[in-house]
């Protein structure tokens, strides 16, 4: 197999500040995707951050009167899963279509391995694009399809049908190059585009919703499917979807988006664990937002916060809890929600404030349905209390599954 040739660094590194701020999170990865001939340099560079794969700086796109995109500025790293998160209209496709070179920006630079590619054709960019449709040639067969870029670009038969097969192979369709994609599932489907995108080698794919037509446990399936491919190839992946659980699950980073801008940026778990905005809080989960009026009573501190449904205990008996390290309050429940393997309870704690609350099945269901109207005290620890910055109070549900 022929190595790709590695791009050569364009200067000699990060400092050591800037290294000990990026965990390489693809190291194995990209180390066993350059041993395969796919790996695109994490691993040569020993997984140190040098210049960003993927650069908006102060990127708008306006389309007439709407601002689709306004002034976003983000890093993607060499080798990451990086996901752009938000609800519908909120600018992502957008903001992937300029990184392709579809949309050229109004205002803003698009930088692609530190070089300005922000008045390039899509062709002269180093990314490809897998779209939601999967865009394959219905005439063609799957192996026609995949190799239809590389045929553009005048490789050999030969060459050709052994990069297919490499390709095919990678996303588990060795044996379907000779099927018509209307004889494939449509996870099969989603495989050819990505195998499509995967044989040109680019430095980075961009995915629009790739498993949007999907049902949910094919879904499921194919989100760690493709992490794996990802983290087998070391590709930067940046990937765009509305479904919080799947940026999640995949992302090494993500972005959350609101209005065309970007509320934060993070990985999962700092993002999920710590919203800085109500919009993040409400989008990645639930949003349980305490106004200042209440946290004021209950904290002493007249900022809003937000706390997640998992960090808050339900006790039906039992006095309040007096303990400055805990917050009790005390409501009734005006919903339960029977989801199987939880339960979710909607709790009115007065001062307009429900909260919700999800507690495991451990004892039968209709246990848990008979606490309709009963008054209840809620707890949790104050350290899970997330205060939540001026500005953005706009609250969001739209996130939740
Ligand atoms: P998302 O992918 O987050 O759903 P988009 O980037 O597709 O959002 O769209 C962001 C906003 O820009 C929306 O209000 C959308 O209607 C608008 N928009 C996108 N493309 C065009 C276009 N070609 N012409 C006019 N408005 C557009
Ligand atoms: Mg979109």
């Amino acid at each position: 197999m022929s190595v790709r040739a590695l791009p050569r660094l364009r200067n000699a590194g990060p400092t050591s500040a800037q290294t000990a701020r990026y965990r390489c999170p693809t190291r194995k990865g990209a180390r066993e995707g350059n041993q395969r001939g796919w790996g695109i340099g994490l691993a040569r560079r020993g997984c140190r951050v040098t210049t960003p794969a993927v650069s908006l700086v102060g990127v708008s796109k306006h389309f007439g009167d709407v601002v689709a995109v306004d002034g976003v500025s983000l890093e993607v790293q060499d080798g990451e899963f990086f996901s752009l998160l938000g609800p519908s209209g909120s600018g992502k496709t957008t903001c992937l279509r300029m990184i392709a070179g579809f949309e050229e920006p109004t205002a803003g630079t698009v930088l692609l391995h530190g070089a300005d590619v922000t008045g390039q054709a899509p062709y002269q960019r180093d990314v490809n694009t897998v779209f939601q449709d999967y865009a394959l040639f219905p005439h063609m067969t799957v192996a026609e399809n995949v190799g239809y870029g590389p045929m553009v670009r005048g490789a050999a038969k030969d060459e050709r049908a052994r990069r297919v097969g490499e390709a095919l192979d990678m996303v588990h369709l060795g044996a379907m190059g000779d099927r018509k994609p209307g004889q494939l599932s449509g996870g099969q489907r989603q495989r050819v585009a990505l195998a499509r995108a995967l044989i040109n080698r680019p430095r980075v794919i961009l995915l629009d919703e790739p498993l949007g037509a999907l049902d949910l446990k094919l879904r499921h399936a194919m989100q760690i499917e493709l992490k794996s491919i990802q983290r087998d190839v070391g590709i930067t992946f940046v990937y765009v979807t509305h479904d919080q659980e799947e940026a999640l699950n995949m992302s090494d980073r993500l972005a959350v988006f609101n209005h065309g801008r970007i509320e934060q940026v993070g990985p999962p778990q700092e993002v999920y664990e710590t919203p800085h905005t109500a919009f993040v809080a409400g989008f990645v989960g639930v949003s349980n937002v305490v106004s200042a009026n209440l946290a004021e009573a209950l904290t002493g501190r007249a900022d809003a916060f937000t706390v997640r449904p998992e960090k808050i205990s339900l006790h039906v008996s039992g006095a309040p809890v007096t303990d400055p390290s805990t917050c009790d309050v005390s409501g009734t429940v005006v919903d339960v929600i029977y989801l199987g393997m939880f339960t979710r309870y909607a709790i009115e704690v007065g001062h307009d404030t429900t909260l919700e609350v999800v507690r495991q099945n451990l004892d039968a269901p209709h246990r848990e349905r008979g606490l309709l109207g009963a008054t209840v005290h809620l707890q949790w620890a104050r350290e899970s209390c997330r205060y939540l910055s001026e500005g953005s109070t706009e609250e969001h549900q739209g996130g939740k599954k």
